[in-house]
């Protein structure tokens, strides 16, 4: 018989397959093996079979286990092998990072199964004698719950008896109890089950979608509570009702709430989902992933990595938000999972609606009516918000040449806030910076406190006294004296988030302030806790960064200030403007959600500027293309295709003769390609590494792949490349 061999992608910065020997393992294509590399033990993915090796057979070793879990199929295989490719990623790399961390590990891949239980109708309670205390206790505590929800789960039982275990086995014994697995019902509470009748635009997003068959992208545009949601559920409630169909709804990481799962749940109630994102622990990230990849879970709502997430039954992607940054990987395999969505869909055959308010650029550009390309999206507008009387908030600029601000606030800003407090009604202030002051600042001789790892400054935290790097996360006491010139009187300048808090407090010492920013929410939880404080009117004023921006829904909000933001306007980044205006029109969308019109105020020096247009009379279409023809003029994405060179190092020396080579070799491949000088980013030193970039232009997809492809593997052989790190980021968003 001829040997078998199998070629293994490991978890290695080297683009190749390893062989190794299969002495009677059942292994498969996609199956998990562990071998031995360079001296440890790793876990590896069997990425072919074959009878012949180009090594010589009695130097081959053999492979030390085979779990017998098959974790890629056919389909995710060709997937990540177009991703390998598309971002020049090592093939063995990329298929490790796209599973679990359970998965990664040399252990087979056991979960245990959650149930919840429930007393079934054979259940008859007086049989129980009271001196059975625990089972009492549990029995009675099933009955009070069923009317309630589906069941009980292990954490409930258990906090009413340690010996929960035994009792449900003795009444399953009766043959009281319907067990049923966790990942069916996770019962939500608050939401409603009922659909709201779908107004015309609705209907017909939706009966487009149905009509086509085969890949198509759709892009559903539509301002925040326009019912782009409701569309999503209503078209899932047609697509599963396919025997064994399942659908992936890929969400932004910060709008994935237990509010947004809860209401896919209680409308989707019959169909198991799953959800896969960071705050998951690793054994249930693990048994999510598994149920997905079994065909169990119909609907797996995730992040961004979940994209990758095998779904044998898979009939549809939603992808959410979908010109949220969160979508793009900034380390390791630089993906972004959008444009893997968009290749998944096409590979599988089957829809993919990309739902926003402010859509991409380079979704726009392809779905915009008046394109003129081939490859055309679906577009599907929703105009109106969906609750009836539910109107657009009305947008001012406050020009603060003529109103100017005292601690950070026009007096126009503050009396509108007056007028919200007297009324009842919220109001939320947003400014996207956290801490007490950007910069501490010497009068007497000009000096400010500066990150001596990075090229930025120390932001002030006065509550703590000490000065922060946002980049780094190095800290320091507030210095006493200035280390320059000795003078005691520091101050810190501009405002942020806790600054803003104080003076609110002082301007409005009754009202009732809370403050959302990565200081004081820690985790979803304590996100979650304020969210229900604001629904509840139990505060009458949000301070806040953009993680207040997106998603929620606060029915009593009927003011929102916008601080400043004028330093985004003039950012030298070529996306600021576009990124800016989604977030506005975000953060906007927060007031006057329910039937209390809502007004949004923007501090601002320059209130002519264009995109504040476009904000007030809530043209998206005008300000996109508007943006698409500077883009074309300036030859930058999405009309052009952008690679990045990144590279680092304590030397800059090093770096810029890397990537000098780099581009002239670069230069030598092809003249599709614009290949410009390497360039210090605007963060020029960051964590003590020296950094600068180059950029490779080109007019088509191909034309840059075509170069890549061959200029990748050489510049993995450049001596240099392993003295200093560096990256390529292809189709990148930050510079
Ligand atoms: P989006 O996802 O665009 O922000 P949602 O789907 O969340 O919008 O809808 C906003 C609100 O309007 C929700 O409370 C939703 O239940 C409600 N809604 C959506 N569609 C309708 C409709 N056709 N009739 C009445 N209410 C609707
Ligand atoms: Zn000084
Ligand atoms: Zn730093």
């Amino acid at each position: 018989m001829l040997p078998k061999i199998l070629k293994i992608a490991l978890d290695v910065p080297l683009n190749r397959l390893f062989d190794y020997l299969n002495n009677g393992f059942k292994a498969q294509v996609g199956s998990r093996a562990v071998v031995s590399f360079a001296g440890r033990n790793l876990v590896g993915i069997v990425v072919e079979i074959s009878e012949s090796s180009e090594v010589a057979l009695d130097k081959l070793k053999p492979v030390i286990h085979v779990f017998d879990d098959v974790v890629f199929d056919a389909a995710t295989f060709k997937l990540l092998k177009f991703c390998a490719d598309y971002y020049h990623y090592p093939l063995g790399q990329t298929l490790i990072s796209a599973l679990p961390l359970r998965l990664r590990q040399i252990k087979p891949a056991v979960t245990r199964k959650s149930f919840v239980y429930a007393l079934n109708e054979n259940a008859n309670l007086v049989e129980i004698p009271k001196k059975q205390i625990v089972l009492h206790k549990i029995a009675h505590a099933l009955q009070a719950n069923i009317h309630g929800s589906a069941g009980m789960d292990a954490n409930t039982l258990s906090e009413i008896s340690s010996g929960w275990r035994k009792a449900i086995a003795q009444l399953t014994a009766l043959g009281w109890i319907t067990q049923t697995e966790i990942i069916a019902v996770k019962p939500s509470l608050r939401s409603s089950n009922v659909a709201p009748d779908l107004n015309a635009e609705q209907q017909q997003a939706i009966s487009s979608i149905l009509s086509e068959v085969g890949f198509k992208p759709w892009l559903l545009h539509g301002v925040t509570g326009s019912g782009k949601t409701e569309v999503y559920i209503q078209l899932l409630q047609k697509i599963l009702a396919e025997k064994d169909a399942q659908a992936l709804i890929l969400v932004p990481e910060i709008n994935l709430t237990p509010q947004l799962e809860a209401r896919f749940r209680s409308r989707l109630s019959q169909y198991p989902l799953v959800t896969l994102h960071s705050n998951l622990s690793e054994s249930e990230r693990l048994q999510h992933w598994q149920a997905a990849s079994a065909g169990a879970a119909k609907i797996v709502i995730g992040t961004r990595l979940s994209v990758f997430t095998p779904m044998p039954h898979l009939k549809m992607i939603i992808i959410d938000e979908e010109h949220d940054g969160s979508y793009k990987q900034q380390d390791g395999m630089r993906y972004h999972a959008r444009d893997v969505a968009m290749v998944r869909a096409k590979q599988l055959n089957i829809p993919i609606v990309m739902g926003s308010a402010t859509p991409s650029l380079e979704t726009w550009h392809l779905a915009k009516p008046n394109n003129i390309t081939k490859h055309q999206y679906g577009l599907l507008s929703l105009k109106e918000r969906a609750v009836t009387n539910a109107r657009l908030p009305k947008i001012h600029c406050i020009d603060i040449a003529k109103s100017p601000t005292e601690n950070g606030l026009s007096p126009i800003l503050i009396n509108a806030m007056r007028e919200r407090l007297q009324r009842g009604e919220q109001s939320l202030l947003f400014i996207n910076r956290r801490g007490y002051a950007p910069v501490m600042h010497c009068n007497a001789c000009q000096w400010v406190a500066s990150c001596a790892r990075c090229s930025a400054r120390l932001v002030v935290h006065l509550s703590q006294k000490r000065l922060k790097c946002h980049h780094c996360g190095h800290e320091q006491k507030i210095p006493l004296q200035c280390p320059s010139c000795g003078n005691p009187d520091l101050s810190p300048i501009g405002l942020a988030t806790q600054r803003l808090q104080q003076t609110l407090a002082t301007l409005f010492p009754n009202a009732k302030i809370a403050r959302v920013d990565r200081d004081s929410v820690r985790n979803k939880d304590a996100l979650t806790d304020i969210l229900t404080q604001v629904q509840n009117k139990e505060i009458d004023i949000l301070v806040g960064t953009q993680m207040l921006a997106k998603g929620h829904d606060f029915p009593h909000l009927t003011l929102v200030g916008v601080i400043d933001t004028d330093t985004a306007l003039f950012s030298p980044d070529f996306r600021a403007s576009e990124r800016l205006f989604s977030q506005l029109m975000q953060v906007s969308g927060r007031a006057g959600r329910a039937k209390i019109a809502g007004e949004v105020l923007i501090q601002t020096a320059f209130p002519q500027n264009a995109l504040f247009d476009a904000l007030r009379s809530q043209d998206y279409a005008t300000y996109a293309d508007e943006l698409l023809n500077e883009r074309a003029t300036m030859q930058f994405p999405p009309t052009s295709y952008f690679a990045l060179l990144k590279a680092e190092s304590s030397d800059i020396k090093q770096v810029n003769q890397f990537l000098n080579i780099a581009a002239n070799l670069a230069r030598t491949l092809s003249n599709e390609v614009t290949i410009y000088d390497p360039v210090r980013p605007q963060m020029e030193r960051l964590k003590s590494m020296e950094r600068a970039h180059l950029l490779l232009q080109a007019n088509s997809r191909a034309a840059l792949q075509r170069l890549l492809k061959v200029w990748m593997p050489q510049l993995r052989a450049e001596k240099l490349a392993s003295k200093i790190r560096w990256a390529l980021d292809i189709d990148p968003l930050e510079f």
